[in-house]
């Protein structure tokens, strides 16, 4: 397949906070600096800090012509994918480049991992909104849940969280993704907090494993916690919510119904829905979650692979997700 086949532009896809979201994907399928128990996209293939210019930026850029030329304008291009999006070397051109197409938000949802590098920080620093990650109080509960790449330590990670601050004009979203017995206990909450204090975002999200996890351990905290946690933080945090249905259109409801059809016939894996539809695995991923959270199709494990399938498709042990 050559570059011009991949697909690096996706969506536009229901976004529970950016509303109609059209994504690029800048890395390979999990190339990131982490390997987060509660990634959805599986586990990392490749674990790195080295950034590079990982897919082809002119061929990006034709791809977001197109998709930003037609009738369908997004709210937010949002930079995002199979990995680590800050890893990308020329991202900063990337950005340019959209701003010259278009005035719809960019926005980077990023692990923050490389904003102690000032070219890092200088490149997010084009976008409108940067959501980076902070999931640890502690050195051991950042190894435990985000399980980073050689080097990268919670200190390393907070300070380059400030610097950026220092230097971002735009919307900072600290994003804490919460995991039971992993990083929600008073002691790790009460520490994060005064990270996030140190960082000042300009709101602070919190998340749990909603969508089906990485490590199968990874289970979300329940949503009374969740409420208390929030009061914890302050008035800047707030749990996300649920995405709405509200923002699905015509489009993506059709989807939706294609996907579950899909499932009906035969058990899939991600992989098989998006190769199955012609979508982005993380198009896929959406769909099936909000399947999963409608109990509409189950999430099976059969030796090394997750298939979805329909309740009553026999055989395996239904593990529903969400
Ligand atoms: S959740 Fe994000 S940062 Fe963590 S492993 Fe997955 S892609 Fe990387």
């Amino acid at each position: 397949m050559g570059s011009q086949d991949i697909q690096y532009v996706f969506g536009p896809v229901p976004s529970r906070r950016l509303g109609r979201s059209l994504g690029v994907d800048l890395v390979p399928f999990k190339t990131c600096s982490h390997d987060c128990v509660y990634c959805q996209l599986g586990r990392t293939t490749r674990r790195t800090i080295e950034r590079s210019e990982y897919a082809p930026t002119e061929t990006v850029i034709e791809q977001l012509r197109a998709a930003l030329s037609g009738e369908d304008r997004p709210d937010s291009v949002t930079l995002a994918g199979s990995g680590e999006p800050t890893l990308h070397i020329r991202l900063g051109e990337v950005i340019g480049a959209i701003k010259s197409m278009t005035d719809v938000p960019v926005t980077i949802l990023t692990n923050g991992s490389l904003l102690d590098e000032a070219e890092a920080r200088k490149a997010c620093a084009l976008a409108d909104r940067v959501v980076p990650s902070l999931d640890a109080g502690s050195e051991a509960a950042f190894q435990r849940v985000n399980r980073p790449a050689e080097g990268l330590t919670l200190a390393r990670h907070v300070e380059g969280l400030e610097a950026f601050r220092r230097e971002f004009r735009g919307q900072l979203w600290l994003e804490i993704m919460l995991v039971a017995d992993a990083n929600d206990s008073d002691d790790e909450i009460d520490a994060m907090r005064r990270l996030a204090e140190r960082i000042g975002p300009d709101r602070i999200q919190l998340n749990t494993v909603i969508r089906p996890p990485a490590d199968a351990e990874a289970r979300a905290v329940d949503p009374e916690r969740m409420a208390e946690i929030s009061k914890r933080f302050g008035a800047r945090a707030e749990v996300i919510a649920d995405y709405q249905a509200k923002h699905f259109t015509a489009t993506t409801r059709r989807r939706r119904e294609e996907v579950l059809a899909a499932l009906q016939r035969r058990p899939c894996t991600l992989s098989d829905v998006a190769a199955g539809l012609g979508i982005h695995r993380n198009e896929a991923i959406k769909f099936v979650t909000q399947l999963l959270k409608d109990g509409l199709i189950v999430r099976v494990r059969r030796g090394e692979q997750e298939y979805y399938q329909s309740p009553e498709h026999d055989g395996g042990d239904g593990a529903q997700g969400g």
